[in-house]
């Protein structure tokens, strides 16, 4: 806990110097705010008992002060409204950068069980709230601080009785609004969580948008958002309903203190225990004192609102990243591309069974592997190991000999290239997309990658060529040319390993050749590991091997598991009868 406190201030160091500045902007501000109704009653006292020797030339005199004291004031609200904010903005700025440097970091297992939708609430709107907290809290209280006990000391040595009268008032205002503030709270954290809700449910819903539409279900996702908007409704309702207790509460205690300011000064002025000019005065300074009191329940909502996005973004800070360099990780060069799995054994979640077994497989560097087997036996877990996607529950895997754990994250992937069923396109040019594989090729080597990809004939025929904005509207790219484009992508990244995982499963016959021929093309010469559902995929392979809940069931090249007759026959069988599929 006070590792998160000291971690709370710790986004002030960088501007402490401007942080400085704005507080004392703010404390001159809320003095000025007290000294002009001293300025009006020094005018209305003397004027009121003629004890001025030259009435006209002072009075001028004290409305020039008040006109500078005006001008003053303005400037610091001016300086610390804008400094302050931009002071907050830029805190944000900073752990905003933070937050998603840390996103990057994390492992496939942390987004597996969280929806993109919170984790772009927590970058956006929590940081919003916290960056209101950073430059209003310290501010606020120091402004109200000033300006309660400036009034409190003037008051009291004005009419200690009348000065007594309102502050009796206060303590029953302060737990007025407190308790309905307690309430607002709780149903602002409500209607935070159902905020959440919906936005969850809005991504869920547009991301399946089609499957929406071809389900003709357009009405069932209807009615599920309206239950979430219907709540979200009802939380925001009770949230007006608190508000407007405390607003016109504390309304009713202003007039009950002015009113009572009033006829109790009146009184003491009958009496001749006031003077008229006090009186106003008083009048002056209640709005002064009972301002920090109003905004208690402000400062508080915005105090644990902050709070609260400030601890739902340690909670994400704190999660270690499950997949990191070792202390002393080495840098890979020259890979080879030797792979052994040894043992290995591997399950999500420490409750949930293990999905591989036993799997121990040696392949030499340059081998082409098909890796065949149900769907839902393991096949893409498997590959996912080899990049560390995920960390492995038992065994090892050598990579030329070396443990996987033992090399440095970035040179492992660097050396692994993935082409799998889903093409993600980043929005962009096509010759962006492409360099994603190595940041800084030239546009030659680009045109390269995508000639030997089978995709330079495409690319040109689109629009603007290579600079052919891929997210824009109109620009449709078939399946067959965007896998061509991740196929470029990893030509330019040039590793020794491959991973193809049902890379041409989606893909019509026609442009599944022309992928087909590409991957081969891109295997040439590099350890490649290929699950395929379709026999011509893998008939060449030099080795097979078949996958079975129980770890590797067979192995060998196509003719050899055809003549043993066992699984992989049977699953060659089956495709033949359905459409070619294993
Ligand atoms: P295949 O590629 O052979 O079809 P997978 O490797 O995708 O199979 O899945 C193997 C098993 O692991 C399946 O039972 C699947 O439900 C489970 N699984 C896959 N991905 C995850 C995940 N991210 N979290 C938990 N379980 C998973
Ligand atoms: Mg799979």
């Amino acid at each position: 806990m006070s590792f998160r406190i000291k971690k709370f201030f710790s986004y002030y160091k960088p501007y402490l110097g401007l942080f400085f500045s704005v507080i004392v902007c703010a404390v001159i501000a809320a003095a000025v705010t007290l000294i002009i109704p001293l300025c009006t009653r020094y005018i209305t006292k003397n004027v009121l008992q003629g004890n001025m020797s030259n009435p006209l030339q002072q009075i001028y005199q004290v409305g020039a002060l008040m006109i500078f004291l005006v001008i003053i004031q303005k400037a610091c609200n001016f300086y610390y409204d804008y400094w302050g904010h931009v002071m907050g903005a830029m805190m944000e700025n900073d752990m905003r950068k933070e937050l998603f440097g840390h996103y990057q970091k994390l492992s496939f297992s942390f987004y597996d069980e969280r929806k993109i939708g919170k984790l772009m609430s927590r970058i956006t709107n929590d940081l919003l709230l916290l960056s209101e907290l950073y430059h209003h809290g310290p501010e606020d209280y120091v402004v109200y601080l000033v300006k309660f006990i400036g009034a409190f000391v003037i008051l009291i040595r004005i009419n200690t009785k009348l000065a007594l009268v309102v502050f009796a008032f206060l303590p029953i205002m302060a737990i007025y609004s407190l308790y309905f503030n307690k309430k607002i709270n709780a149903a602002i954290k409500r209607n935070y969580e159902k905020i959440g809700d919906i936005n969850a449910q809005v991504e869920d819903s547009l991301s399946g948008i089609r499957v929406v539409k071809s389900f003709a279900n357009e009405e069932l996702e209807i009615k599920k958002f309206a239950k979430q908007n219907n709540k979200f409704l009802e939380s925001r309702k009770n949230i007006y309903r608190n508000e407007a207790f405390i607003y016109n509460g504390v309304d009713i205690f202003i007039h009950l203190i002015t009113v009572t300011v009033v006829v109790f000064g009146g009184v003491c002025i009958v009496k001749a225990t006031l003077d008229l000019a006090d009186l106003i005065t008083f009048l002056m300074y209640i709005s002064s004192l009972i301002e920090p009191v109003q905004k208690l329940n402000h400062m508080t909502v915005q105090f644990q609102q902050g709070i609260s996005g400030f601890q739902r973004f340690m909670d994400i800070l704190e999660i270690e990243p499950d997949i990191k360099d070792m202390p002393n990780a080495i840098e890979l060069e020259d890979v080879k591309g030797d792979v052994e799995f040894i043992n290995v054994g591997f399950k999500y979640s420490k409750g949930q069974d293990y999905v591989l077994k036993n799997i121990n497989l040696k392949v030499k560097a340059g081998e082409y592997i098909a890796l065949v087997g149900y769907s839902g036996v393991g096949k893409t877990t498997l590959c996912s190991l080899l990049p560390r996607f995920y960390e492995l529950t038992e065994g090892k895997i050598l990579l030329d000999g070396i443990d996987i754990r033992k090399i440095k994250l970035d040179s492992l992937r660097k050396s692994i290239g993935v082409v799998q069923q889903d093409v993600y396109l980043f929005s962009g040019t096509v010759l962006e997309n492409i360099r994603y594989g190595k940041p800084n090729a030239t546009k030659e080597e680009v045109i390269e990658a995508a000639k030997k990809a089978n995709a330079h004939e495409f690319i040109m025929d689109l629009p603007d060529g290579y600079y052919t904005d891929i997210g824009q509207r109109g620009i449709k790219l078939s399946g067959g040319q965007k896998q061509r484009l991740s196929i470029a992508r990893v030509f330019l990244k040039n590793p020794p390993i491959l991973i193809f995982d049902e890379a041409t499963s989606a893909l019509d016959n026609e442009s599944e050749k022309i992928v087909q021929s590409s991957l081969e093309q891109l295997a040439k010469n590099r350890t490649t590991f290929v699950i395929a559902h379709r026999l011509s995929t893998i008939r060449n392979a030099e080795r097979i091997i078949v996958l079975s809940d129980d770890g590797i069931e067979e192995e060998g090249n196509y003719e050899e598991l055809m003549a043993l007759n066992g699984k992989f026959a049977r699953l060659y069988k089956t495709q033949l009868d359905s459409c070619h599929n294993i």
